[in-house]
């Protein structure tokens, strides 16, 4: 937890638990974190479960550790509690109704009887503007008292104006108007006494103290109906930022809202192939957020100094997969050797041969080849298992390499091999000296070696540090069997 310095700054973070973390959503906890933690506030995480339809089983725990390992810890929540609790929505379910009905008596709601069976008949019909035709908006007093002693199931929902205009400011979007008869006498109450989403989200960012409403723009146009409300209890309106959508690339070159056939749209998916919570934080962080100078690359602590809600733009943001890898990449750069190996743990247990004595050639050559963790086994994978290579490889232009003159270079360097100690320095030493003593480029040797060593035409590093990294029994074994290959190929 951070110091507050600023108790009037209070952000949330309120995911309803129906699944995965889609990028978009953790888009939004990043800037709630960042707009509370760069003005000194308290950063708050609300479960929203009124839709007990929607709910899935563990999503509540994808949220808590998706946030942990993000390293967007609340100062409040569920978990950890607060002076504003319980922070689930299900626990608080007795205090909604009393706000409903608070406002049928100030005639800013009613009640309304209309059977589900009368609202299918209306939808099917065609609708009306406004979505409800508000036909129990005028019930009399006696009717609606009736309909209640009566015990008919009833929903309260809002009385918007019928004319007139709201306006209210984003600091994203601006200021924007909406036309009041336009408004949907929208539900409060459900007929299960549970608040919808729309009536919760009030009565618990006004409970709860929340200075800063961050969200997707999906909610812009229901914005108006909660300022009504807002203003209907006579409380203060919250500052809005809403955040623009995240597209995908599609491809013929076109946009679309980011799905999963655009790629790993949740952030464990994410995690899964490789790209580390930091670098996906920091990418995600410029989804829709630009800083005043040209940096890239921020930690979460500097982002929260650098962040400013004025950087943040309403244009769509473009989700790129290989802008993320770049960044994957350069965190990759920034680790110790020490950090490496642990990040690249889950590889390396696939590596038996890389022993802990090879663990800084590892480092040395993989740390900078690679922008995501399987790319190891992908790039040594000759390691585990020689392929049956087409002995064209030893043919080479630009090293003017042939099979003839790899044949010959592997029958000198294997008894040399079989006695040399198997260390950096030793192997180097031994076959770049052979080159000059025959006075011949490195090439022609280190060619046929590393060849037969891997069977590879691209590895990492060079025939040493493939050498090094088979270790001297396995290599001699390949390097022999290359050597009887060419032999037999060239007898014929
Ligand atoms: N529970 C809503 C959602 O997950 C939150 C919207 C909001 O932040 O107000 O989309």
């Amino acid at each position: 937890m951070t110091v507050v310095t600023n108790p009037a700054i209070r952000t949330r973070f309120a995911p309803s638990p129906t699944g995965f973390m889609h990028v978009g959503n953790l888009r939004t906890a990043l800037y709630e974190y960042l707009i509370a933690k760069s003005l000194g506030g308290t950063f708050v995480l609300r479960i929203e479960d009124t839709d007990q339809e929607r709910y899935v089983d563990g999503a509540v725990d994808i949220i808590y550790k998706t946030l942990k390992t993000a390293g967007l810890i609340h100062d409040e929540g569920p978990d950890i509690g607060g002076d504003f609790g319980p922070y689930v929505q299900s626990q608080r379910m007795d205090l909604y109704k009393p706000y409903a009905e608070e406002l049928v008596k100030s005639g800013h709601a009613y009640y309304c009887f209309c059977t589900k069976e009368r609202l299918a008949a209306l939808h099917e019909a065609g609708g009306v503007e406004g979505g409800y035709d508000r036909h129990c908006r005028d019930l009399s007093p006696e009717e609606v008292k009736k309909n209640l002693e009566a015990g008919v199931p009833y929903v309260i929902r809002q009385k918007m104006p019928l004319e007139g205009e709201t306006t209210f400011h984003d600091c994203v979007y601006g200021d924007i108007t909406v036309q009041n008869k336009e408004l949907e006498d929208q539900i409060l109450l459900k007929a299960d006494g549970y608040p919808t989403y729309n009536f919760a989200n009030i009565i618990d960012d006004h409970l709860m103290k929340i200075s800063h409403v961050v969200r997707g723009s999906e909610y812009l146009s229901s914005t108006p109906k909660y300022n009504l409300c807002y203003e209907a209890f006579g409380w203060e309106i919250p500052t809005y930022v809403h955040l623009p959508l995240i597209m995908g690339k599609n491809e013929d070159g076109s946009v679309s809202k980011l799905s999963k056939r655009h790629g790993a749209t949740g952030f464990e998916d994410l995690v899964a192939q490789g790209f580390m919570p930091e670098a996906i934080i920091n990418y995600i962080a410029l989804l829709g957020w630009c800083p005043k100078d040209n940096q890239e690359v921020f930690s979460l602590e500097e982002l929260c100094k650098a962040f400013s809600i004025d950087g943040i733009s309403k244009s769509p943001a473009v989700f790129d997969y290989d802008k993320l890898e770049w960044f994957n990449g350069e965190y990759i750069r920034k680790m110790s050797q020490e950090e490496f190996i642990e990040f690249a743990k889950p590889e390396l247990e696939k590596f038996p041969m890389i022993t802990p004595d090879l663990y800084p050639l590892f480092t040395e050559i993989m740390q900078p080849r690679i922008t995501r963790l399987p790319q190891i086994s992908e790039k040594l994978g000759f390691l585990l298992e020689l392929a049956d290579y087409d002995l064209e490889l030893y043919v080479h232009k630009k090293s003017k390499t042939t099979k003839e003159g790899s044949l010959e270079m592997l029958n000198i360097v294997l008894p040399m091999l079989h006695e040399i100690e198997w260390t950096k320095d030793a192997l180097s030493e031994y076959l770049t000296g052979l080159a000059e003593g025959m006075g011949i480029k490195n090439a022609l040797v280190m060619w046929p070696v590393r060849i037969a060593a891997s069977g590879t035409a691209v590895t990492p590093g060079g025939a040493v540090e493939v050498l090094l990294l088979l270790g001297k029994e396995e290599a001699l074994k390949r390097i022999e069997s290359g050597r009887q290959r060419l032999s037999e190929a060239l007898s014929q």
